[in-house]
């Protein structure tokens, strides 16, 4: 989503919209101007309603997203489409407590700001002694202050229900998965709400063909697309967490001797680098903390540089635990030991070696073994 335009930036968080966001816009002026036949006024209306619309979208955004901050989790930013808002957030270990409460916030706030608005909305009505549902209807076909109340409400009603189908990956599919998880485990309790999500879509086809509404489908490809997303993600988090990080460590020599000089050690390129001592672990040399001293280099020591803070993980540690371990810590590569002896380091480069795994079926170990045994260097 790199072409989209940023709107606003709140608690360093990025408001954006997508560039077909603009189809949403010119909808609005379609309707309003013409189809509604309102002229000038209905534009100027129609674009009030949108933004009311879309306020209400990053409100609910925002509410799931500083939940998720106090959670510590990072929040990238919220885009704005024509069909909702979507808030990358980087879901890492929640507990299904956690989960819950992030994907609860956002319809919340929705069905807080309907609730707030209830009392205006019952004054409109009794004021303008609307007489039943078609009065209400003749309201909303209006373009003043009252038919935007109204609009609002209904946009805030509509956000806390659509987002509350237990579907993914819709809220309530989150809802749902953290609360079925319980029972079936994660990956299973994803596939349900995984498939309920499909079950949704397809209703919704459906209800498109009937109603003759494009929009309908529209969504529903939305739908299935998350959801495929979702799946797929959850599947490769799942086979994460058997794989042994010991499969995808790189030697990279067996890691730098504190006494060398700095310009000899990374003499293969600057990088993050495992100091050890006779087999063991004592430091790391950080690429960032490296760069900046480069060019005094020739009188440094790896000793001055590298960062006593020692953390190693074991070989079989699963990758999920490790990486987890390195976006909590904040640190680019973790030292992998094998009963306290250095074995090789993870670095977050490694992951692309894990996907291909996950895609190929063989760790870089054993396509080596592959490669050495075509070329007659190792026999089987
Ligand atoms: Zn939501």
């Amino acid at each position: 989503m790199g072409k989209s335009l940023r709107l606003a930036r709140i608690r360093n968080i990025d408001v954006k919209a997508h560039p077909t966001f603009l189809l949403a816009l010119l909808w609005v002026i379609y309707y309003w101007g013409y189809e509604a036949g309102h002229g000038i006024q209905g534009v100027l209306f129609g674009v009030f309603i949108l933004v009311a619309a879309f306020v209400s979208v990053v409100g609910h955004e925002l509410a799931h997203s500083f939940v998720a901050l106090r959670f510590g989790l990072n929040v990238h930013d919220i885009t704005l489409l024509p069909i909702g808002g979507v808030a990358r957030i980087e879901y890492v270990s929640l507990t299904p407590r956690q989960e819950i409460a992030i994907a609860q916030a956002g319809p919340l706030l929705n069905l807080i700001v309907a609730g707030l608005l209830l009392p205006v909305i019952i004054g409109i009505l009794i004021v303008r002694d609307v007489g039943g549902g078609l009065g209400a209807f003749l309201l909303l076909q209006e373009t003043g202050f009252s038919a935007l109340i109204i609009h609002l409400w209904l946009a805030n009603v509509m956000l806390a229900l659509f987002n509350l189908l237990p579907a993914f990956p819709m809220d309530g599919g989150r809802i749902a998965r953290a609360a079925f998880s319980a029972i079936w485990g994660r990956l299973r309790a994803t596939q349900v709400a995984v498939g309920m999500g499909q079950v949704l879509a397809l209703s919704l086809i459906a209800g498109g063909f009937l109603l003759r509404d494009v929009s309908l489908p529209l969504v529903a490809v939305f739908i299935l697309v998350a959801a495929y997303v979702e799946a797929r993600m959850i599947h490769i988090e799942s086979a994460m967490r058997t794989l042994p990080v010991g499969q995808f460590v790189l030697w990279d020599l067996g890691g730098v001797q504190p006494d060398s000089p700095l310009n000899y050690a990374l003499r293969g390129g600057v990088r993050d680098v495992a100091v050890t001592v006779n087999g063991s672990v004592v430091g790391m040399l950080w690429r960032e903390a490296v760069q900046p001293v480069l060019n005094s280099a020739s009188k440094l020591r790896v000793r001055d540089v590298m960062d006593q803070n020692v953390l190693t993980m074991d070989v079989d540690t699963s990758v999920y635990d490790v990486h987890r371990e390195m976006l909590q810590t904040g640190r680019p590569a973790i030292p992998i030991t094998e009963g306290g002896i250095y074995r090789g380091i993870f670095t977050s480069d490694r992951l692309i070696h894990v996907y291909r795994y996950l895609q190929t079926g063989k760790s870089p170990r054993e396509r080596y073994r592959g490669f050495a045994e075509a070329l007659g260097l190792i026999s089987r």
